[in-house]
C-alpha cells in the first residue's frame, strides 16, 4: 500500500534525505520548508517530490498546510517532525527572542503539525509520527538550553502520545541524530572538527544524513508496528542512553 508522508523541514539537509527515504519506500511524499524557495524549487527539480511552504510555529498555517496535502495526496499516513533550528548562546547572554524562536519551531511546531494529523489517524486506526530530536536532549549541551530544553521536551511529547496512540495503530517515535556530515557541519573549522569533535564520536566520523533517513524510514513503515514511545539514539557511540 503507498502511504502518504509528510516531512517539515523536508527540503534539504536530514529532511531532504528523509523525504528522499520514504519516496524509495513507495510513500507519496509531501516535504515543507519555511521560507528558501530557490532550496526547495531544487529539491523538487532533482527528486519530483512536491514542496509546500509555511511556518510550523503558526498554528493554523500547519491546519490549512495539512488540509492542503490531504487535498493533493490523501489522508497523512506518516509525519515526520524534522524542522528545526539552533538559537545558540550561552544563558547569560541568551535573549528572550532565542528562547522563544527555539520553542515556537521545535516543540510547538512538533504540537501544531502532531495535532493536525492525529484525529485522522486515530479515525483511519493507522499512523506513524517520528519526531526529530537530538543528542543534545538528551545530554544537554553548552550554549543550547534553549534548543536542548525543546529537543528533551520532544521526548516526552513522544512518550506521552504513544501511550494515547497504541491502541488506535499509531506509533510516535524518535530519532536522535547525533553530529550529522550538513550544510551546518561544513562552517567548522578543520582544527575544531579533528581535535574536539571527532575524539568525541567512537566511530571515528560524522554520521550521514541518509543513515539518519534509513532510521526514519524503517520506524515510518508497517513493519514497525510493535516499537512506540522509542528513542533510536544514532550518534556514532557519542552518548548511550
Ligand atoms: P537544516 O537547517 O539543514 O534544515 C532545516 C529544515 O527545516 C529546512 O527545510 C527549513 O526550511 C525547515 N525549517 C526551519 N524552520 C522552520 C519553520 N519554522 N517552519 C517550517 N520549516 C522550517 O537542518 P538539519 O537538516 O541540520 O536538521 C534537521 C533536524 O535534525 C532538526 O530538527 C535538527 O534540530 C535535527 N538535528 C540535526 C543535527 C545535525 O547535525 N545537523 C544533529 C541533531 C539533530 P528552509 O529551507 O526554508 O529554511
Amino acid at each position: 500500500m503507498s502511504r502518504v508522508a509528510l516531512v517539515t523541514g523536508g527540503s534539504r539537509g536530514i529532511g531532504a534525505a528523509i523525504s528522499t527515504a520514504l519516496k524509495a519506500q513507495g510513500c507519496q511524499v509531501a516535504a515543507t520548508y519555511a521560507g528558501n524557495d530557490e532550496k526547495a524549487a531544487a529539491f523538487t527539480a532533482e527528486t519530483g517530490i512536491k514542496t509546500y511552504k509555511w511556518n510550523v510555529a503558526d498554528y493554523d498555517a500547519c491546519k490549512d498546510g495539512v488540509a492542503q496535502i490531504e487535498a493533493d495526496l490523501g489522508p497523512v499516513d506518516i509525519l515526520v517532525n524534522n524542522a528545526g533550528i539552533t538559537r545558540d548562546a550561552p544563558f547569560h547572554k541568551m535573549t528572550p527572542e532565542q528562547w522563544h524562536e527555539c520553542i515556537d519551531t521545535n516543540l510547538n511546531g512538533v504540537f501544531n503539525m502532531t495535532h493536525n494529523v492525529w484525529g485522522g489517524m486515530r479515525e483511519r486506526k493507522f499512523g506513524r509520527i517520528v519526531t526529530i530530536s537530538s543528542i543534545n536532549g538528551q545530554k544537554g549541551q553548552f550554549a543550547q538550553a534553549n534548543y536542548a530544553a525543546t529537543k528533551a521536551g520532544d521526548i516526552g511529547f513522544t512518550k506521552s502520545l504513544a501511550q494515547e496512540g497504541a491502541r488506535a495503530g499509531i506509533t510516535v517515535n524518535i530519532v536522535a541524530p547525533g553530529y550529522i556530515n550538513t550544510e551546518m557541519m561544513s562552517t567548522i573549522p578543520e582544527k575544531v572538527m579533528n581535535e574536539v569533535i571527532l575524539p568525541q564520536i567512537p566511530v571515528g566520523r560524522l554520521g550521514e544524513a541518509e543513515e539518519i533517513a534509513r532510521a526514519v524510514a524503517f520506524l515510518a513503515s508497517d513493519d514497525a508496528g510493535f516499537i512506540t514511545g522509542s528513542t533510536l539514539s544514532a550518534n556514532g557511540g557519542q552518548y548511550m542512553a
